[in-house]
């Protein structure tokens, strides 16, 4: 059969409205006309590897199953030459000729069933092959089907209205695809381009890249792998070169799923965390793939902001390869996918706390800022990131966490609240005046010592119906405990507390016989019930507005402390000393819970009370 050569052809009709979407809107950037290619081309030699299992007699059958990407920067070209499945003239006209005609998808049909899980045919709607068009002035396809008998052919087209098909000689099996660049396309032709895009985004295809004679693909797409089947050294290598880590991960997470979406993923938590060391917030860096193609490295919604220390690599065939990023369609889709893997994860973690506590807590000191992100703010996973929350407390070792579960379990039946101290470290708060009273009790309090957690604590409210209290709240209401011996008499000591209000004027809200204290004279507790003494310290820090609003306290007393004693003692026999004495108090309790702003005074004041010693 012998068609006179060169044959013209027109484009199929709805052709030019759809050239002129997918070359003007399709695509939001030019570069991914050639992962749309070396896709192509990875499909051509995955249809042949399959044709090779039934067919015996297949042209130019020693070819090596790869893909070549030359460029030439004189001629303004890129050439994509893959020698695969190639095309007869009816395949040119029926694959490249009609845009809604995908023939992959007509491969996939009639390979019959089965075929649709062949998760290595990546093109699924048949317009990628026209993203070419963006950056061309010409295309060339050169091609020789893998059928014996066939011509070699070229089809050639500049994308208007029509292309052309003529036979030529010496054709090699498969494709060659030559793109003629537009003027303003012309950096396509630079191999540090080229290099940059097919890195960036056909790194994990899984046939030889070469670009200019180098080779550009080494490491593999592990994810899709089963994971008893890959080693620790090649996951630890696809991390070094995916990730860009540079450190070990220390937890990962290897996955699929099928319903309800096809999910590939691989996980990892590195071994530290940037934002905790201080540098920059970090960026969204599990990437997504479609079918080992990159569709996005940095795509921002799909997981929650609290799992931005993430890294990975989530691969979806649900995704359509060819479509926008920023369509709604997909956004619909990456939510689902969001859904998913951040439950998958939460499960991951449950697991490793229950099986490898260790582990688990290693990981905790370095990211657990993260689940009290996800705790206050993300209402969704609210429940099971609470669960996964841990604490120093008064009855746990330094060092040693417990759960708020465990906390619970450990209530006395009359206890209805869970208690909390912030503080900057475990020994300031056990050195400070709150926890006495609690512990007198056989109170549990957990220590925080996070600048965020006041604000976590807050957010998160509850949990198994319990509130959670701030220790240092001027409300927290204490059981009696038996008075001890020696106490003031009740008349006197409500004769100290007025005079001691007096005497500190507008410094006090309140000032009152103490019920929590046991070894401090004093305690000076927050008389705002919505600004705690670590808020204040946290807007004074930020210049926020009330972080400088005058500060009262409740002050309390200890109605059995030796100082107070005497203070009753002193108020009528020295009134000047007692008066110096009581404005002491005040500022060594606003010292404990770290609200004394200047020192001027108090030192001043030491100062002459030393004179008088
Ligand atoms: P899709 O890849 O989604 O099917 P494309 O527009 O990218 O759509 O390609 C259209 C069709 O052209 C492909 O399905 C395939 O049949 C054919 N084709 C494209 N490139 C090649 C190639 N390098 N070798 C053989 N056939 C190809
Ligand atoms: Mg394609």
């Amino acid at each position: 059969m012998s068609t006179p050569t060169p044959q013209k052809f027109e484009f199929q009709a709805e052709i030019k409205q759809l050239l002129d979407i997918v070359i003007h809107s399709l695509y939001t950037e030019k570069e991914i006309f050639l992962r749309e290619l070396v896709s192509n081309a990875s499909d051509a030699l995955e249809k042949l590897r399959h044709t090779q299992l039934t067919e015996k007699d297949i042209f130019d059958d020693k070819l090596e199953l790869e893909i070549n990407v030359t460029t030439d920067d004189k001629a303004k070209t890129i050439t994509i030459q893959d020698f695969g499945i190639g095309m007869t003239r009816e395949e040119l006209v029926q694959n490249l000729g009609t845009i809604a005609h995908s023939g992959s998808k007509a491969f996939l049909k009639a390979i019959g069933e089965g075929a649709q899980k062949n998760s290595n045919l990546i093109g699924q709607f048949g317009v990628g092959f026209y993203s070419a068009f963006m950056v061309a002035k010409s295309v060339k396809v050169y091609t020789h089907s893998w059928r014996t008998g066939e011509p070699g052919l070229v089809w050639e087209s500049d994308g208007s209205g029509s292309y052309t098909i003529e036979e030529v000689e010496g054709q090699r099996r498969g494709a060659k695809i030559v793109i003629e660049l537009k003027d303003d396309c012309t950096e396509f032709a630079s191999d540090w381009k080229a290099k940059e895009i097919l890195e960036r985004y056909s790194a994990f295809v899984s046939f030889p890249i070469t670009l200019n004679g180098k080779r550009i693909n080494t490491v593999q797409a592990v994810w899709l792998r089963n994971k008893n089947e890959v080693k620790e050294e090649e996951y630890t290598e696809f991390y070094k070169f995916q990730a860009h880590g540079y450190d070990e991960p220390q937890l990962r997470l290897h996955f699929s799923a099928d319903a309800p979406l096809s999910i590939h993923a691989l996980l990892f938590v590195p071994k530290e965390s940037t934002e905790k060391l201080g540098l920059a917030r970090l960026e969204p860096s599990v990437s997504l793939y479609c079918r080992k193609v990159l569709i996005d490295a940095k795509p921002k919604d799909l997981l929650p902001e609290w799992l931005r220390f993430l890294k990975g690599v989530v691969d979806s065939e649900d995704l359509p390869l060819n479509i926008s990023r920023e369509t709604m369609q997909d956004k619909a889709l990456i939510e689902k996918l969001n859904r998913v893997i951040t439950k998958r994860f939460l499960k991951f973690l449950e697991e490793e706390a229950k099986n490898r506590p260790e582990g688990f807590e290693t990981f905790y000191r370095e990211f657990g800022v993260f689940l009290k992100e996800g705790a206050a703010l993300d209402y969704t996973h609210k429940d099971q990131l609470v669960k996964l929350l841990r604490f120093e407390s008064s009855l746990t070792e330094k060092g040693k966490y417990t759960t708020l579960g465990d906390y619970v379990t450990r209530m006395g039946s009359e206890q209805k609240e869970i208690y909390y101290l912030v503080g900057p470290n475990r020994a300031s708060i056990e050195s400070g005046p709150y926890l006495e009273g609690f512990k007198a009790r056989n109170l549990e309090v957990l220590f925080c010592y996070e600048s965020v957690d006041e604000y976590v604590m807050n957010n998160v409210r509850e949990f198994d119906s319990k509130k959670l209290t701030g220790a240092d709240h001027a409300d927290v209401k204490l059981a009696e405990v038996p008075q001890a011996e020696g106490a003031l008499a009740a008349a006197d000591l409500e004769t100290l507390t007025k005079w001691m209000k007096e005497t500190l004027g507008e410094r006090v809200a309140e000032v009152k016989s103490s019920d929590r204290l046991v070894d401090s004279p004093v305690l000076a507790l927050n008389a705002d019930k919505f600004m705690s003494p670590q808020m204040r310290r946290m807007m004074k820090a930020m210049n926020k507005e009330g972080g400088d609003s005058p500060l009262r306290v409740n002050l309390e007393i200890n109605p059995r402390h030796a100082i107070n004693k005497r203070l009753f003692a002193l108020h009528t026999s020295a009134p000047e000393k007692a008066k110096l004495m009581a404005e002491q108090l005040l500022d060594n309790a606003l010292i404990s819970a770290g609200l004394l702003d200047d020192a001027t005074a108090m030192v001043a004041r030491l100062n002459k009370l030393l004179e008088n010693i």
